[in-house]
């Protein structure tokens, strides 16, 4: 699609009882695949695939007094709907002129397929993951990883099976 195209295309999306409705001017910014355990676990899914906006091109349409923002850490706050619980959006001082988007709160297509995986290193390992997508990780859950890298959680895992069996 040409720039000047997508550049005109709006998408909407919202939370599952549709009280909270976004509208977002696309380009979207990045999508990437989040394992931090924050994601898993306050979202409750092996990963959260997210895209990221303009705050200029987000308008909320409707649901504001519907949504509930909370501190996930000194650095970053998250929203989902206080009806129906859908996780939402995420602000974070390290983006400040963004907001990340849950993926799956819209059924647009965005026009970016998911292009990273980051803190991968967390993941879990209840879940094969197969594809050509970086992955990155490390301290700050944004660094390249290499394959051995890729692999450290397994290995952690394999390592206290190993030992686990050495005790019995
Ligand atoms: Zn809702
Ligand atoms: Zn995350």
């Amino acid at each position: 699609m040409e720039q000047s195209s997508i550049d005109n295309k709006k998408i909407t999306g919202g939370c599952y009882c549709q009280r909270i409705q976004y509208e977002i001017q696309l380009p979207v910014k990045w999508c990437a695949h989040c394992h931090c355990s924050q994601c898993r676990h306050i979202q409750g899914s092996p990963l959260v695939t997210w895209f990221g906006v303009d705050k200029n091109n987000f308008n909320l349409i409707s649901g504001k007094t519907a949504i509930a923002w909370f501190e996930s850490s000194k650095s970053a706050r998250r929203a989902h709907c206080i009806h129906c619980a859908t996780p939402l959006f995420f602000e974070g001082d390290n983006w400040p002129d963004e907001i990340h988007i849950t993926r799956e709160s819209t059924q647009a297509d965005i026009l970016q397929k998911p292009q990273i995986h980051v803190f991968y290193d967390r993941h879990v390992n209840y879940l094969e993951i197969q594809d050509n997508l970086a992955k990155h990780g490390g301290f700050d859950g944004f660094t390249l990883l290499t394959t051995e890298q890729k692999n450290i959680q397994q290995h952690q895992i394999n390592a206290q099976a190993t030992s686990t069996q050495r005790k019995e």
